[in-house]
């Protein structure tokens, strides 16, 4: 028997269904709600995901829009970019698209993004307040795995979760999200021993490792929930996760496709996130 396909995309739509709702409701009230991209990077993977903000933005009644600046920017100007965009009362939600110009330490300008417009918990603030189970942005990529999973009734009380990936914006914030939802939480990275044999342990296999078609059937457990957030660009331009999907349809029990699968669900909570910002000014 084949895998279920988790599918992000209808639950994208009605995320977007109603940001669209409530933005027209602050348009009402003469509030426009607005998100600014900064990137200063000619990335593929990076410029596809900024590309997708932009047209799911697109689809509801948010403002986005990219600050372009060049590959070489140096700190200063994105600095200086940052804080016209923190002071800008026009502005709701800014994220800092990663990878930066050579040189430059994301860190540096993370702590520039207000924690009222850090709509994808990039400030060290907004991660320690994660941490600390108060009100806080949470990275929307971990966001989205948490909303996946609720959306499709998976219980978390109790599961054996696996993350194989340790970022700041996908495997570390989605464990404390985890844990808060009372899941038992083992993250790997790329010096885990025997991964296989541990991955194997999960009731839930969350991967983001950024490698094509990376994790096959021996990391998975008959009958896991699989979640791939990996988006790899190919060199035609197609986008391939970190699970080869193939090779897990009949042990897994279910799984998130990509495209499809996390992608969507995350732009779709920017903008959510983006109208909670607006509101809370
Ligand atoms: P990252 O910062 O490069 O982190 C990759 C993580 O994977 C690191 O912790 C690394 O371990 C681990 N890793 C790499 N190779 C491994 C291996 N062979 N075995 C075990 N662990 C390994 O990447 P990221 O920003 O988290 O992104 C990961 C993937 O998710 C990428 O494909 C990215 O494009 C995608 N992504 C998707 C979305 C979305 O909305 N769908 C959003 C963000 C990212 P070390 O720490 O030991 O180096």
């Amino acid at each position: 028997m084949s895998a279920e396909i988790l599918t992000g995309k209808t639950l994208a739509a009605e995320i977007r269904a109603s940001v669209s709702h409530e933005a027209a409701q602050l348009i009402d009230h003469g509030v426009t709600p607005c998100l600014a991209v900064v990137i200063a990077t000619e990335d593929e993977t990076a410029n596809f995901y900024v590309k997708h903000i932009i047209s799911a933005a697109e689809k509801t009644s948010v403002l986005a829009h990219i600050e372009q600046l060049s590959p070489t920017a140096t700190k200063e100007e994105l600095t200086a970019k940052i804080m016209n965009l923190a002071a800008d009362n026009n502005v709701h939600g800014i994220i800092l698209q990663t990878p930066l110009p050579t040189g430059v330490i994301a860190d540096d300008l993370r702590t520039l993004i207000p924690p009222e417009k850090d709509v994808d918990g990039a400030n060290p603030l907004s991660a320690g307040r994660l941490l600390c189970g108060i009100k806080a942005f949470a990275p929307s990529t971990a966001a989205a795995v948490m909303n996946i999973l609720q959306r499709h009734e998976i219980a978390l009380k109790g599961a054996r979760v696996v993350i194989i990936g340790r970022s700041l914006v996908v495997g570390k914030p989605l464990a404390h999200l985890m844990l808060a939802a009372d899941a038992t939480v083992t993250i790997c990275h790329s010096k885990t021993r025997d991964l296989a044999i541990v991955a194997q342990e999960a009731d839930i296999l969350v991967v983001a490792i950024g490698r094509p078609n990376y994790i096959t059937a021996e990391y998975v457990k008959q009958g896991a929930i699989v979640i791939d957030v990996g988006t790899n660009v190919q060199p035609d331009g197609s986008l391939v996760g970190d699970i080869d999907s193939n090779s897990i349809q009949t042990i897994a029990k279910a799984y998130t496709p990509v495209p499809g699968g996390v992608g969507p669900v995350t732009t779709a909570l920017l903008l959510k996130q983006t109208i909670e910002a607006t509101k809370q000014t």
